[in-house]
């Protein structure tokens, strides 16, 4: 026995999460984290069910995965709600999200989605220009109508990392700086070995986001975990009063605006990839197309200063989460959530921390384990 129960590499939503379940639950935690790219500090805290027309588009072959995950995804904005009760308030409203259309084929691309959707339980429907402006007159002329999944939302990121941050601190979870480069299993005692100490523990969750991939590699997976550089932006406060998650079919945009009044601007435009250790650098490109689309949907926020803007890593795999032990190593256990992964984050860690304090998880995991990678193994 070491005196630690549980290492868990990474301490984005997911280790944080997973921290505060296995120390409410009486084990002993250690967060190791390299305090470098982490989506949860980066991102735009949209709550996303509906299928993302961007991934759609990006990564077609990932879609498989993405849609047979949907129930996942309703199941994580519900964890969110859970969470912002236990530990909020994290500016949470779930009015849903609205994904615009501008022209026919747009429409028509929205109704089959809505379709795929509603046959795996998510709640979305199609609406015509003026069953829109009964919520959102503000859209520019040219949207002809719109994607609403009741089911979505949105928080205030910055929010929710304090306060589940003090969360852990309040159950003793430890925090140390450190980069972990492998992970070994000896005599029943799980090794980190990081840049600056050793640590030990009984088990280890890998929570590492884009860096889960290499520390599988050792034992036998190829787990294809690839960092991300997205652009985001922030606007003064403002008047408009938008209550819905907006998305475009077709256009690279979330909009979403906060309880403070600033309208969050993103949407999965590129930044500068400097390598997955250093933060990626804005590109200007990005920035400018950015708010120039949102500015475009919705004319009357045109005149609002951006005041701040960022770039951030999030991290892909193959569309669906990866949750569980190692096939060969069951002292490791991995948790890296899927696309739109602060979304998944809280239910992903629930899940993992469930497998290793031997209860029932709250969903499922045989359908996102480690053991898919395994025949790509060398
Ligand atoms: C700009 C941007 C906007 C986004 N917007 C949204 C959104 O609106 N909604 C949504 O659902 N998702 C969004 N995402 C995705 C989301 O932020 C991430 O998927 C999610 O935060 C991942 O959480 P995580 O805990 O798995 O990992 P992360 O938060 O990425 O944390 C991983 C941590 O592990 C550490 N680490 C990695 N390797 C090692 C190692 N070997 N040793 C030690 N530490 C290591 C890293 O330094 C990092 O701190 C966005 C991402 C970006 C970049």
């Amino acid at each position: 026995m070491t005196s630690t129960d549980v290492l868990i590499v990474g301490g984005g939503i997911v280790g944080l999460v997973a921290a505060i379940e296995l120390a409410g639950a009486g084990m002993k935690v250690k967060i190791i984290d390299a305090g470098i790219n982490a989506g949860s500090t980066a991102n735009a805290g949209s709550l996303h069910v509906q299928m993302q027309s961007r991934f759609m588009r990006l990564y077609p072959g990932q879609v498989p995965n993405i849609e047979a995950s949907l129930p996942l995804y309703r199941a994580a904005v519900e964890a969110w709600v859970d969470l912002d009760a236990a530990h909020g308030p994290f500016d949470l409203v779930r009015k849903g999200g609205l994904m615009l259309a501008e022209s026919p084929d747009q429409m028509a691309f929205l109704e089959q989605k809505v379709q795929r959707e509603t046959a795996r339980g998510v709640r979305a429907e199609l609406l015509d220009r003026a069953a829109v402006d009964r919520f959102a007159p503000w859209l520019g002329q040219q949207i002809i109508g719109a994607e609403l999944c009741l089911d979505e939302g949105k928080l205030n990121p910055l929010v929710a990392n304090v306060r589940l941050r003090a969360a852990a601190d309040r159950l003793g979870v430890r925090i140390e700086r450190d980069w972990i480069s492998a992970i070994t299993v000896e005599g029943g005692i799980v090794e980190a070995r990081g840049r600056n100490f050793t640590h030990h523990g009984d088990r280890v969750l890998i929570a590492a986001a884009w860096g889960a991939g290499p520390l599988a590699r050792s034992h036998g997976l190829d787990i294809p975990t690839r960092a991300e550089p997205l652009h985001m932006n922030i606007t003064e406060p403002c008047q408009t009063r938008i209550q819905h998650l907006i998305q475009h079919a077709e256009r690279s945009l979330t909009l979403k605006q906060l309880g403070t009044g600033q309208i969050v601007i993103g949407g999965g435009w590129p930044a500068e990839d400097r390598g997955e250790r250093t933060v990626p650098g804005v590109l200007y490109g990005s920035l400018l197309g950015n708010v120039a689309l949102a500015a475009q949907l919705i004319p009357s926020i045109g005149g609002i200063r951006i005041i701040r803007t960022w770039a951030g890593m999030n991290t892909t795999a193959d569309g669906a989460s990866i949750i569980g032990p190692l096939p060969r190593a069951g002292r490791i256990v991995m948790a890296v959530p899927g696309d739109a992964g602060y979304t998944l984050g809280p239910l992903v860690a629930r899940m993992a921390a469930a497998e290793m304090l031997g209860r029932d998880p709250p969903r499922d995991t045989a359908p996102f384990s480690p053991g898919r990678f395994a025949a790509q193994s060398p």
